[in-house]
């Protein structure tokens, strides 16, 4: 009972997106109104918080009610909808990450929520004010032309203060008024440029465009590059448009894909609504609301798009769907694809993954029809796969100090005087990765990890890739004090460009690695000026290899093939064949012939010989018997436990005790403690557990029975758990 009112109020479970499993209970006062799914504020600790009703609560303790505290208000935003919050239980239950953080996610709408900031215009309304200043003439020269423009950007770009503006609509030389709100996207128009597909083309998308709007069904777009998948989706994109519901698109990284913006833009009229990490807060609050809203047609972004709460989700498309990046490595450990799979087969909505070189678990999910397979094994406009071969640097390998063997330095000249353009792909940033003093062989390492640290010569440091950790490079060594005696040890993308240049003075060189990218607008410039033509040689790292399209490249070079291959990472063999096809697949899309070089010292290795023959299937055949014999996935499950502690001991002692606590079972294999390969992280030292069982088992529930009974970590030891681990080191 109330006191005040005398009138029972109904209790609901509200949960809240922090690191908590389960729900708070609150009273909800009866006006209300409160269903499941509803978004409501409600005070927690000292703070108030953005919540969602999980659950009406079916037995309410009379005996808590009077010490339960009131929901404050409700949002008006639209409520969560049953598939969503089930689909975020069934992401918290597999990954085994706390439900609220799983909320969090698809809760992230910005900087403040419910209705929208009141945005104000001003323009010119009255004579100039009687007293002029500098700041005052710039402001009325911004809006000489009587239109009206937002206040906050008037000022900005007046260089302004708002309160400059603000004298000038008290002394009535401005006028103040409201703005409408900024729509996040224009509708998409289905029918504004269709091309004239091919006869594959046109029958891989009849067959997609049925199943949109039938179901849950799961479509591998399995395509060479350069086939014309983009072309393909689009047109269940546009059946969706004309269905009026919405479309998700994933890419690995949003962030580098201006072309494909462009593109949809050329196909749709307008550029698709975007969503990754970068956008501005207030870009953020309005495309999160038009999802929930239903505004925005077609939402393309980064993995954490996933959990945008749509109002009405008809289609999910996973580009490159293969990619690692659609693994989240902190936070909540989650694969996008796999995650969007699961929301599609909740929401019973289809769902495409294009790729030209699909995950194996995808590919075995195919063989074994599963996944329906719609293959597109041309390039479009009778384009030939490039021609790829293998130099065997232990047989041609370059001058000593150089990387480029002379038959990859020939070509890149070749292709130079055919005014065409050469791609250098080292997936390695920085100049070289280890420095070490010639007089008596001291190594510059990490203080903080144990890796070494990368000589960045474009910014002057030596860096680590782990923690971030950077110093200039002394002028004597730190251990003999000999001077100028350092040696730079193997080659980044940065070194390589003083070979080029040594190599080809005169030539266009554009170096390309996220270091040196300072923003999102920057990089885009970067890859149109590719486009057009305005490099000779391009040299990046993985940055380069994604999904591009470059008309004028026909010559990609792989200086080296066997960094990949090297690590105890069992999908090592199926990455670098991606990789190195990916990369190998820019070249020669639109004009003549492409050709692919690729340096190694491993010729005969089953991944080098397969891209030598462009035999792709032999590769997944292998590939999947090997994984079949040992038991990995998808044939297996995986999971990984990972222990740190400041202090060593501590952190190997409590990964032995959660270790001795793994509840018997005999299909479940526990393998470790062992040291990680990278032992110390940013000051932690490392112990890994990995945890192997057969597919029909429940790894999640059985490892949720073991951390119930194992000894909880205790203040300085961090316990990460990751489900299906893409990173073992
Ligand atoms: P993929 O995604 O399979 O690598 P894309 O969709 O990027 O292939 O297509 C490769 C290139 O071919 C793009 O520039 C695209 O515009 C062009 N293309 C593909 N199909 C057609 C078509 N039917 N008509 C015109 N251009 C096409
Ligand atoms: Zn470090």
């Amino acid at each position: 009972m109330d006191r005040e009112t005398g009138m029972t109020k109904r209790i609901v479970d509200v949960l809240v997106p922090v690191a908590l499993d389960h729900g708070y209970s609150y009273r909800a006062p009866d006006e209300l109104r409160l269903t499941a799914g509803d978004l409501v504020r409600v005070p927690l600790g000292s703070r108030a918080y953005a919540g969602v009703v999980w659950a009406d609560q079916a037995q309410p303790d009379q005996r808590l009610d009077n010490r339960l505290k009131d929901i404050t208000d409700r949002l008006d935003v639209p409520p969560l909808r049953d598939d969503m919050r089930h689909f975020i239980d069934w992401v918290a239950d597999y990954t085994l990450a706390p439900r609220g953080m799983v909320l969090r996610m698809a809760l992230r709408m910005g900087e403040h929520l419910g209705p929208e900031r009141l945005r104000i215009g001003v323009r010119l309304a009255g004579p100039p004010p009687a007293r002029m200043t500098a700041a005052r003439t710039r402001v009325l020269a911004l809006l000489a032309d009587g239109l009206t423009q937002s206040k906050s950007e008037a000022a900005e770009e007046a260089g302004v203060s708002a309160g400059v503006i603000d004298g000038l609509i008290d002394e009535g030389t401005l006028e103040a008024l409201p703005l409408p709100p900024e729509p996040a996207a224009r509708p998409p128009d289905p029918g504004f440029c269709r091309p004239d597909l091919t006869p594959a083309q046109q029958a891989a998308a009849d067959v997609l465009q049925q199943r949109v709007g039938a179901g849950y069904s799961v479509t591998l777009l399995d395509g060479v590059t350069g086939s014309g998948k983009t072309a393909v989706y689009f047109e269940a994109v546009a059946e969706m448009i004309r269905q009026n519901r919405q479309t998700l698109i994933l890419m690995p990284e949003i962030a580098l894909t201006a072309q494909f913006l462009d593109r949809f833009a050329a196909r749709f009229g307008v550029r698709p609504a975007e969503w990754h990490s970068e956008l501005s807060p207030r870009k953020r609050a309005r495309t999160w609301q038009a999802a929930a809203a239903g505004e925005a047609q077609v939402v393309a972004g980064a993995r954490s798009a996933l959990f945008l709460p749509f109002a009405d989700l008809g289609l999910i498309i996973v580009d490159e769907e293969h990619d690692p990046a659609y693994k989240q490595e902190d936070g909540v450990r989650y694969h996008a694809r796999d995650m969007a799979v699961v929301r599609a087969n909740i929401s019973k909505i289809p769902i495409v993954l294009a790729s030209a070189t699909p995950s194996v678990e995808t590919e075995v999910n195919a063989r074994r029809g599963r996944y329906h397979r719609l293959a597109l094994p041309e390039r479009f406009g009778g384009q030939t796969l490039p021609m790829v071969e293998a130099i065997d640097l232990t047989a041609e390998g370059p001058p000593r100090g150089r990387f480029i063997a002379p038959r990859l330095a020939e070509a890149v000249k070749l292709a130079l005087e055919r005014k065409q353009q050469a791609l250098l792909f080292l997936n390695r940033r920085g100049f070289a990765p280890l420095t070490l003093c010639r007089a008596c062989g001291y190594r510059f390492g990490c203080p903080n990890c144990s890796a070494w640290l990368v000589d960045h010569r474009f910014r002057r440091r030596l860096v680590c890739h782990h923690c971030g950790f950077a110093m200039p490079r002394p002028d004597a060594c730190p251990q003999c004090q000999a001077l100028d005696s350092f040696a730079a040890c193997g080659p980044g993308i940065e070194r390589l460009a003083e070979e080029i240049a040594t190599l080809f003075p005169g030539s266009r060189v554009l170096v390309m690695s996220s270091d040196l990218v300072t923003s999102v607008e920057r990089l885009r410039d970067e890859l149109r000026e590719i486009e057009d033509g305005l490099v000779d040689i391009v040299i990046g790292t993985q940055l380069v290899a994604k999904g591009h399209h470059f008309p004028k490249l026909n010559l990609v070079g792989i200086i080296d093939a066997d960094l990949g291959l090297a690590n105890g990472d069992p999908r090592a063999a199926e990455r670098t064949f991606q990789l190195l096809h990916q990369v190998a697949g820019r070249a020669g899309r639109a004009e003549g012939r492409g050709e692919a070089l690729i340096q190694t010292t491993q010729p005969d290795h089953p991944v080098i010989r397969a891209l030598v023959a462009g035999d792709r299937d032999a590769f997944y055949s292998a590939e999947i018997a090997a994984r079949e014999k040992d038991h990995y996935p998808p044939f297996g499950r995986l999971a990984s436990l990972v222990i740190s502690a400041r202090d060593r001991a501590l952190a190997e002692s409590h990964a032995r005790k959660l270790a001795a606590a793994a509840p018997r079972d005999d299909r479940v294999r526990v393998l470790g403690p062992a040291e990680a390969p990278i032992a110390l992280v940013r000051g932690r030292h490392r112990f890994r557990i990995l945890v192997r069982s057969p597919r029909a088992l429940d790894l999640s529930a059985y490892l949720r029975r073991w951390l119930a009974a194992a000894p909880a970590p205790t203040r300085d030891l961090k316990r990460e758990i990751d489900i299906d681990p893409m990173s073992f080191l």
